[in-house]
């Protein structure tokens, strides 16, 4: 809904045959990459990224947990991501090979890549129960506006990056924070605040996960997009422990400028080629 001068007023919600009007000071569309509150409003991405990956991904139960893993080889990456009782495994590679080769069969186009990129997590998983196989064909990273007037984007809706590296759920409830205190103060600078910070916080991940989801680097390559991609997540993370007094423009995209943090964020990387 919007009033005469084209400002969001709220939203019609249709269900079971009825339609009903919600009006809304603020109408906040945190309904995912495939947002319908961005399409109804007809907002469109500044920036997208250029490389995709298809995953395949179970859950397996009866694994020892050691923590998380990330394997790569050439073209493929396999992750390794306990959780409560489970541990959650995906076998990633581009889209194109996705749609080609493996979603006609996923359980066969997972054991393929975890074969050859993770050999002793296959033996591993040779006994192992696991959930029924899902995919995901990939979508190119988006940067939409986070916000115009009576609207504002915020999670995957206005920022989606492929989640090659697993670092989307993090993301968006950073950007909760940010919006949630710009909405509080009310004002459209603060929401103008919000886009920016989201994007300075965002780009340099974005940048080097789009390279990470071409799968067309090589290892020495691929070290240095980790090694920057540790880098982003530490200036991340000063950044929201600060309440957001820590600068968030004291680099380029990819970390040049920046000294290099031993940090991982607990990845163990491996490459088996
Ligand atoms: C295969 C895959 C693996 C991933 N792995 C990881 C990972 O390991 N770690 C990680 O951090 N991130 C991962 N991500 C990314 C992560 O899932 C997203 O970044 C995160 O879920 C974004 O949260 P969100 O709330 O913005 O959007 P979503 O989780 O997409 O939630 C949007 C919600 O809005 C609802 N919705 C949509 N349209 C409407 C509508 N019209 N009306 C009402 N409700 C609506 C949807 O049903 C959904 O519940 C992965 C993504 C994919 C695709």
């Amino acid at each position: 809904m919007r009033d005469d001068r084209g400002r969001v007023t709220g939203v019609i919600v249709e269900g079971g045959g009825v339609a009903r009007e919600i009006a809304a000071t603020m109408v906040i569309g945190a309904d995912g990459v495939h947002s319908t509150v961005a399409s109804r409003i007809g907002v469109e991405p500044y920036r997208v990224g250029r490389h995709k990956g298809g995953v395949i991904y179970t859950r397996a139960s009866g694994l020892q947990n050691t923590g998380y893993h990330w394997h790569y080889a050439p073209g493929m990456s396999v992750g390794v991501i306990p959780t409560n009782d489970e541990t959650l495994i995906f076998a990633a590679t581009t889209s194109e090979r996705f749609m080609r080769e493996l979603r006609f069969d996923l359980a066969a186009g997972f054991d393929a890549i975890v074969g050859v990129t993770a050999p002793a997590l296959a033996a591993a998983l040779g006994a192992a129960d696991r959930s029924p196989y899902r995919g995901f064909a990939g979508h190119l990273g988006i940067l939409r506006p986070a916000w115009g007037p009576g609207w504002a984007l915020v999670g995957d809706a206005g920022y989606f990056k492929d989640p090659i590296t697993a670092h989307g759920i993090t993301d968006a409830l950073r950007d909760a924070e940010l919006l949630a205190r710009a909405v509080l103060r009310g004002t459209d600078a603060a929401l103008a605040e919000y886009q920016e910070i989201r994007d300075r916080l965002s780009v340099g991940l974005f940048t080097i996960t789009d390279e990470i989801a071409s799968f067309a680097w090589d290892m020495p390559r691929l070290q240095a997009l980790h090694k920057s991609l540790s880098e982003e997540m530490t200036r991340e993370v000063l950044h929201v422990s600060s309440g957001g007094a820590e600068s968030t423009t004291n680099g380029d995209a990819h970390g040049g400028a920046r000294p290099s943090l031993q940090s991982n964020h607990g990845r163990s990387q491996s490459a088996s080629q």
